[in-house]
């Protein structure tokens, strides 16, 4: 992955010219948000700096075993502290995400200390963060990969020790669902490879991304399929849906639908589903496709949602029965749009 040397320069005299950096992901933030975010940490930690990861909300208990997860601050949960921690810091980093709306509160915070340096280091599609230095590349498997390269590039490797190549090595898996979507560059194979040399212990990590389940987890993804998956008839196209009451049936905690909307891709012909589902701060939608078919497009023209082509998501302010409809009226005839154009 070629880097431009400015902004590796740019990088470096951040680094070199500062003693603390806060770290910020997503929220409902996902393997690669918090790998990411706990490896760059961990690295700065490891060159004598000091370095905190904040995450706007909770990151999922599955993630637990990550290396670094117990250091993490939930800005939602300790926002006084937060706050602390941010005005105290010399740098903050925007990282595996590009819009302050995927922040919540802490896009406030972060807005409000802009005067610091701010350094983004994300792999969405059309950034509306415009930092000090900008790692902004959508071809990246996962920012994971980036921050890699980045400290390849900015000759720190000798920061990157098992626990931080672990990370890295999460965010990849995790957000290319093992190395099976947005991961055809040989080069992620060639930082896979050297990730392996520095010692990471793939079986172990696989075995915690895919085999850590709860038993309530797959039964209430037992439930979805069998009673909430509805494929779009005569069309390529598939809804899941939660309500409030369902999740509670199952005693929900965050990030227990992780990896649900992917299931109807495996249905012969889908090659675009949605996952809808009820939350406390409202409606969240979640797409999938294969292919060409962009549900970053159809869920920024209809729920001012964005992500990448393959993968998106949105918030919806309102009942899910209305998140629904908007869904199921709009996605045949944007679907039959995109096939004219497609076939042109
Ligand atoms: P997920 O469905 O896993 O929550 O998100 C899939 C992708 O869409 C992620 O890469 C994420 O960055 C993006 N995404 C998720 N929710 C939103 C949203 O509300 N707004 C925008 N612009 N992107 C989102
Ligand atoms: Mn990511």
């Amino acid at each position: 992955m070629l880097l431009p040397q400015a902004d590796i320069d740019n990088f470096v005299k951040i680094i070199n010219n500062n003693q603390s950096f806060v770290l910020t992901c997503h929220t409902n933030p996902d393997g690669d948000a918090l790998g990411s975010t706990l490896a760059l940490c961990k690295a700065l930690n490891n060159i004598g700096k000091s370095a905190t990861v904040i995450t706007p909300d909770l990151a999922p208990s599955f993630y637990s075993w990550m290396p670094g997860f117990k250091t993490l601050h939930t800005y939602e949960r300790e926002t006084e502290d937060c706050d602390k921690l941010i005005d105290a810091a010399d740098a903050i980093l925007i990282m595996d995400y590009n819009d302050l709306k995927r922040v919540k509160t802490l896009g406030e915070k972060i807005t409000s200390v802009a005067h610091k340096h701010l350094i983004m280091i994300d792999h969405h599609l059309d950034p509306l963060i415009d930092p000090e230095v900008k790692f902004s590349y959508p071809e990246a498997s996962a920012t994971c990969e980036l921050v890699y390269n980045i400290l390849k590039a900015a000759q720190l490797t000798n920061a990157i020790d098992v626990e931080v190549a672990q990370n890295i090595y999460t965010g990849i898996i995790t957000d290319t669902g093992g190395l099976s979507y947005n991961s055809s560059t040989p080069d992620l194979y060639l930082t896979v490879a050297e990730l392996l040399r520095i010692g990471i212990d793939k079986p172990a990590i696989h075995e915690k991304i895919f085999n850590n389940k709860t038993i309530r987890r797959l039964k209430l993804l037992g439930y979805t399929l069998s009673h909430k998956l509805h494929r779009i008839e005569k069309y390529p196209l598939a809804i899941m849906t939660l309500n409030a009451k369902e999740l509670e049936q199952y005693n929900y905690n965050t990030g227990d639908t992780e990896g649900f909307v992917n299931y109807p891709l495996q249905v012969k012909d889908v090659i675009a589903t949605a996952f809808i589902m009820e939350r406390p701060d409202g409606v969240k939608i979640s797409m999938r496709s294969k292919g060409e078919f962009p549900v970053n497009d159809f869920l920024a023209q209809q729920f001012n949602g964005g992500g990448h082509k393959n993968a998106a998501g949105a918030n919806f302010n309102g009942p899910l029965e209305e998140a629904v409809e908007r869904y199921t009226q709009n996605i045949v005839p944007y679907y039959a749009k995109w096939l004219k154009a497609q076939t042109k």
